[in-house]
């Protein structure tokens, strides 16, 4: 016993101190049977209940210093003592007739062995209500315990047996949380009850030293909750100065305050059985009747077995559930992630939202989000975007955990109330390679409205640390304690998650690879082009500056022949030597085209402003005479933009396009027209980003199967007789400048109606 125990006793218990009343040693019985204590060495009675006169017609005192001859014949007295070398603190059971007792002449004896003392506790049989049932009840009893498939299930067929057993008026089954609050999961009740299910009270409802005996005894009862205490006379044990230890005993007088919460509710008789798992208080059973009720001794017992059984299968029945849940949740997340697959990791967000299972279906919440590149999807119940927005924002500066998890965000962060209703609880997975991405689950405030019968009681304000003495004070206190808060997490929720996150980090990691890889092989393809782009251009360069000299002579040579010796020789000779000439003069022009080539891939650009008016003004100036001859007229559309290019180049462009529009054009007056394209053509463009000018004409035009080819180097679609061509490598070089600007060069054309060539500038 401790010190503050010894303070109390004797002290009225109120509801300040009822937490640390000493209920075990209350120094008092209930009425509904009488006790006697007796030494456990000498077996002489050392404490008897006062109202043992009630039944036997002698006063307690009249009983203290003697043996049990004063109630006992000495066959029973002898049978009785007999057993008392056997006591422990599992109690036995005997029917014992009381020898000259008159009227009260068989009781049930219940003893234990307690605290050195032998604990006879002697209820009347008359006063016993119901049978005892048969092995069949039981039998079907246990058979359903066991087959129940859930916790719920296996609760609810307990609650009505101990109902069909003991036939009071509500059995419940609370169960206590992590925080040793309770709440009611499973109920048997009259119909004209109210329910209780759902009811929560909170862990101060039942004192830790109730909890404490209520490992040790599993069943008490009270079976009229108006009774008046019956002291034990003495009160004190005179071996050690304080009342008994009643831990065991079955008469043992409650609290008071317990008392007064009963009346309040309305309950005229109770018992509860603990259900113990593992060593802890579970929950427990409980039953209320209307008025008082008297359950025999042996119907309890049977209770108290089903309590036990209850406790012996809970764990079986726990992990059925959580295997339960844990296979539906693996179940969906399979689900879920095929749809990811279908969609693909570019659509990821829509495999985890679009379909059902989506990522909130996975498991148990209220709702869930899908924060991805800037982008909020949402599903279910769910702060607004703007309230997520913030959360981000909160859990990149707060939360660098990978997976988050409260069921409290108000409590770490006030901005949380505004939505406490939706999202008390949050679990927040980061994405791995996208910071600031997130997935979001959420779960409601698990406050719930209970409508409460009889209006006649107000809620009351309750005061910190205060006992509580209706359900519906403790409701409301409970309701105060878990404001802001959500049912937890379970363990295989998060676990879920972790998943989750990483199977979606994995396809995004796949694609980023994929991209990756691409991006490799096609930088290594641009290099090796560049590249082979480069030798080309060296090599042509080489080719053509090398062979430029030999063939310079040959042309020489050739030229010399024609003039000294045309007279030695015959015409043939002479029209061979003319051949030979023209020959190596068109490979001259043809090696200097190459050249004009291969500098524009060599060289660099010099990029600079260019007014495009200005610039076509200069062409216009070099090919005047041109222009005159050919009978031609350039028409310039509209005030042209200034562009960033190579001044040298983009006249060269114009210049050869030009060209081109005198030659390939038999009409007697020719027309060039040029200018930017309207801003509304070509949209597949991005016109924001490019310039598209043209030049048109109104010559012979081009047949479509030829629009590529020419502009491939030497090709060409004419004799140079036919129309005064050159090499066929004009166009050639023209798409190579133009591209080196980084835009591109293409024709537009049908013969006889004109072409009208088109080239793009970046702006
Ligand atoms: P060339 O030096 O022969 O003009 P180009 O590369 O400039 O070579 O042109 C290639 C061929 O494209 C020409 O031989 C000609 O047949 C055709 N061509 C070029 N411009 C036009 C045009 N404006 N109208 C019709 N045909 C054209």
């Amino acid at each position: 016993m401790s010190y503050s125990d010894e303070r109390l006793l004797g002290t009225p218990i109120t509801l300040s101190n009822c937490d640390r009343e000493p209920i075990h040693i209350p120094g008092a019985i209930q009425p509904y049977g009488f006790l006697l204590c007796l030494d456990e060495h000498t077996h002489h009675i050392v404490q008897a209940s006062a109202n043992t006169e009630t039944y036997l017609g002698q006063p307690a005192e009249s009983l203290i210093g003697r043996t049990l001859d004063r109630v006992l014949a000495p066959e029973q007295q002898a049978k009785v003592e007999g057993l008392f070398d056997t006591l422990g603190t599992a109690p036995q059971l005997l029917g014992v007739q009381l020898d000259g007792v008159a009227g009260q002449p068989y009781f049930k004896l219940i003893m234990h062995r307690y605290d050195e003392v032998l604990w006879l506790e002697f209820e009347p049989v008359e006063q016993l209500e119901g049978t005892t049932p048969d092995l069949s009840f039981l039998n079907a009893a246990m058979g359903q315990m066991l087959a129940a498939a859930t916790v719920l299930e296996f609760c609810q067929h307990t609650v009505d047996q101990v109902r069909a057993l003991t036939g009071f008026d509500r059995v419940a089954i609370y169960r206590f949380a992590a925080d040793e609050s309770g709440e009611v999961i499973a109920e048997a009740k009259r119909a004209d009850l109210d329910p209780w299910l759902g009811i929560h009270y909170p862990a101060t409802d039942i004192p830790q030293q109730a909890r404490a005996m209520y490992l040790k005894n599993w069943l008490r009862f009270i079976p009229d909750a108006g009774y008046a205490p019956v002291p034990l006379v003495p009160v004190r044990n005179p071996a050690s100065g304080r009342p008994p230890d009643m831990t065991y005993a079955v008469l043992r007088s409650v609290s008071p305050i317990h008392l007064e919460y009963l009346r309040n509710m309305g309950s005229g008789a109770t018992m509860t059985i603990s259900l113990i798992q593992e060593g802890k208080l579970w929950g427990m059973v409980t039953c209320h009747h209307l008025t008082p009720r008297l359950v025999s001794y042996e119907l309890r017992d049977l209770c108290q077995f089903i309590g036990k059984t209850f406790s012996a299968l809970l764990g079986s029945k726990e992990l059925l559930d959580n295997t339960e849940y844990q296979l539906r949740i693996s179940e969906r997340q399979n689900e879920l992630f095929e749809h990811v697959t279908v969609s693909g990791p570019a659509n990821f967000v829509d495999g985890l939202c679009g379909h059902f299972p989506t990522i909130k279906d996975v498991f148990d919440c209220g709702g869930a989000a899908v924060c991805f590149n800037e982008e909020i999807t949402t599903l279910g119940a769910t702060p607004s975007r703007d309230q997520i927005r913030e959360l981000l924002a909160w859990l990149q500066e707060n939360a660098p955990q990978d997976v988050f998890s409260t069921s409290s965000y108000a409590a770490l962060n006030p901005a949380g109330l505004a939505f406490r209703a939706t999202a008390s609880g949050i679990i927040a997975a980061s994405l791995a390679d996208a910071p600031g991405n997130y997935l979001l689950w959420f779960r409601p405030e698990q406050v719930r409205t209970v409508t409460w019968a009889g209006q006649n009681e107000k809620p009351q304000k309750l005061a910190d640390g205060q006992i509580f003495l209706s359900p519906r004070q403790s409701f409301e206190a409970w309701k105060q304690l878990v404001e802001n808060t959500a049912a937890p997490w379970k363990p295989v929720e998060l676990e879920a998650v972790k998943d989750i996150r990483l199977r979606i980090s994995d396809i995004r990691l796949k694609v980023f690879n994929e991209l990756q890889a691409q991006a490799r092989s096609l930088t290594r393809l641009n290099t090796e082009l560049a590249r082979s782009n480069d030798d080309l251009d060296s090599f042509a360069y080489v080719a053509s500056h090398d062979l430029k000299e030999p063939l310079r002579g040959i042309h020489n040579y050739a030229l010399f022949l024609l003039e000294d010796y045309a007279d030695k020789l015959d015409e043939e000779g002479v029209h061979r030597l003319q051949t030979l000439v023209r020959l190596s003069q068109r490979m001259e022009s043809l090696i200097e085209s190459l050249l004009q080539l291969s500098r524009v891939g060599r060289a660099e650009l010099e990029l600079e402003k260019i007014d495009l008016n200005d610039l076509l003004e200069e062409v216009r100036d070099l090919l005047q005479l041109r222009f005159e001859e050919t009978h031609t007229q350039l028409i310039v559309r509209h005030k042209l933009p200034t562009i960033m290019g190579d001044r040298i180049r983009i006249q060269e462009v114009f210049s050869n396009l030009f060209t081109n529009a005198m030659k390939y054009n038999d009409r007697p007056e020719k027309l060039i027209r040029v200018g930017e394209a309207p801003t509304d053509t070509f949209p597949e463009l991005n016109r924001a980003n490019f310039y598209v000018f043209y030049v048109q004409d109104n010559g012979i035009g081009i047949d479509a199967r030829h629009q590529t080819n020419i502009f491939k180097l030497f090709k060409r679609l004419h004799t140079p007789e036919k129309y005064g061509g050159g090499t066929g490598a004009g166009l050639a070089i023209a798409k190579k400048m133009v591209e080196k600007h980084g835009g591109s060069l293409w024709v537009d054309s049908q013969p006889g109606q004109g072409a009208t060539f088109y080239f793009t500038i970046p702006k």
